[in-house]
């Protein structure tokens, strides 16, 4: 990556202003964190979404798209399904018709319900700060907006168009935003994400494919004293069920299978005729999903051909794995490469946790997705971030737009990807 003088000074007068923006990202972090905003609270969710909105038209004069997103469903023990309203999601466009399209996604939701006690943030040392959201990723949007603030003030801009989509659910899989993405897919070439980074500073490649199910298992009841002979007890089919879908662990490399929750049954002397049991899956590669599917099915089809017992499935798989293409893998490089110009050694390295990277990746899009802060603990009350990764983290994402828009826009382009 040579660059000429000229360009050199672009850089620096970019790196120059994000020395002045701590402070300002450290508040809006803080602000933004201090929002109750748990995926299922749509009122807090919106509320982070129109302060959002509000920044962009301060700082970019744009204004905001509002989109619904399909409600959440869950199934209930007795089958039925219950339906979650969910907050909207904010989209913002730039130049669509530049030669080159960047896609930044960044979520507004936390995984804090509202009525958790964790909803203020607390000083731990001068350098940490204990907060809801704080890394994942409330700070990862203070650093996500000056990055874009740093490219839109060089003259660079004109040739790079960005989208950008803060989406409401993406602590809870995303299922209701994942059209969003998938449709943002079809107009830009590379994609920008603010998951927070590995505590230790690198980020993530490839990353396993998710898939979330319930089990509900329908049986008879009857009375356990006089009439057990005639109960059909679904606690025990849904075990044998939960027993064969675990023993699957091990079959296949990079497949692991968690039973995460069960619930049935009532009085303890009536056979219970209810259960329902969930489970999430995680894989490597894209065909373990049929491999797995097929599985599932037979075992389902033995427990449900028990006399009195009745087996459904729900759910699927929300995150596809995302593997690394070689226009990916340039990009990481290019991330690699402006670390080192900022003094970050920057690696990044296999993980079997999902994100909104997974859904982009499957939408044949190359995209880096942990370009937010610095920090840990995230999902817990100890949830920190370092706030001294907030420049350096804004200075990165800069110098990777900088970068790109300096570079060939054909390099990036789809028909490059293999
Ligand atoms: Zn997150």
């Amino acid at each position: 990556m040579e660059r000429p003088n000229p360009l050199s000074d672009q850089f620096n007068a970019a790196l120059g202003w994000l020395d002045t923006r701590h402070q300002p990202m450290l508040d809006l972090t803080i602000e933004l964190a201090e929002i109750n905003s748990g995926s299922f609270n749509a009122a807090g969710v919106n509320r982070v979404g129109a302060r959002l909105a509000e920044y962009a038209r301060e700082h970019f004069g744009l204004s905001a798209e509002v989109l619904p997103v399909t409600p959440y469903q869950q199934v209930n023990p007795d089958g039925s399904i219950s339906q979650f309203e969910l907050g909207n999601a904010i989209r913002l466009r730039q130049r669509p018709e530049a030669p080159l399209q960047l896609f930044f996604c960044a979520h507004l939701d936390t995984v804090f319900a509202i009525d958790s006690p964790f909803q203020q943030v607390l000083w731990l040392d001068d350098d940490t700060l204990n907060g809801p959201g704080v890394t994942d990723l409330k700070g990862g949007i203070a650093v996500l907006l000056n990055a874009l603030e740093a490219l839109e003030r060089s003259p660079l801009a004109e040739r790079v168009g960005w989208e950008l989509l803060f989406n409401p659910d993406e602590e809870i899989g995303s299922i209701g935003s994942a059209p969003l993405i998938s449709d943002a897919a079809t107009r830009c070439d590379l994609g920008m994400i603010y998951e927070p980074c590995f505590p230790d500073g690198n980020l993530a490649g490839e990353r396993k494919g998710s898939g979330n199910f319930s089990i509900v298992v329908e049986g008879r009841s009857a009375h356990a004293g006089r009439e057990h002979h005639l109960g059909r007890n679904a606690i025990r089919a849904l075990c044998d069920m939960i027993s064969a879908i675990d023993d699957l662990n091990g079959q296949r490399d990079g497949v692991t299978i968690n039973p995460g929750f069960i619930e049935g049954g009532g009085a303890l002397n009536v056979v219970p005729d209810r259960a329902l049991g969930r489970f999430n899956i995680r894989i490597a590669h894209p065909d373990d999903e049929a491999w797995f599917l097929a599985e599932l099915e037979a075992i389902r089809a033995r427990i449900s051909d028990r006399d009195g017992i009745a087996v459904k499935l729900h759910g699927g798989f929300g995150r596809k794995p995302k593997l690394l293409n070689a226009t990916n893998l340039r990009l990481l490089e290019l991330a690699r490469h402006c670390g080192a110009e900022i003094g970050l050694q920057l690696d990044w390295l296999p993980t079997g946790g999902c994100c909104d990277g997974n859904n982009l990746a499957a939408a044949g899009i190359p995209n880096i997705d942990t370009l937010g802060v610095q920090g840990g603990a995230i999902h817990s009350t100890d949830e920190y971030l370092k706030v001294n990764s907030l420049v350096p983290r804004a200075k990165l994402s800069a110098l990777i737009l900088l970068h790109l828009a300096a570079s060939d826009p054909t390099l990036w382009k789809k028909e490059h990807s293999c």
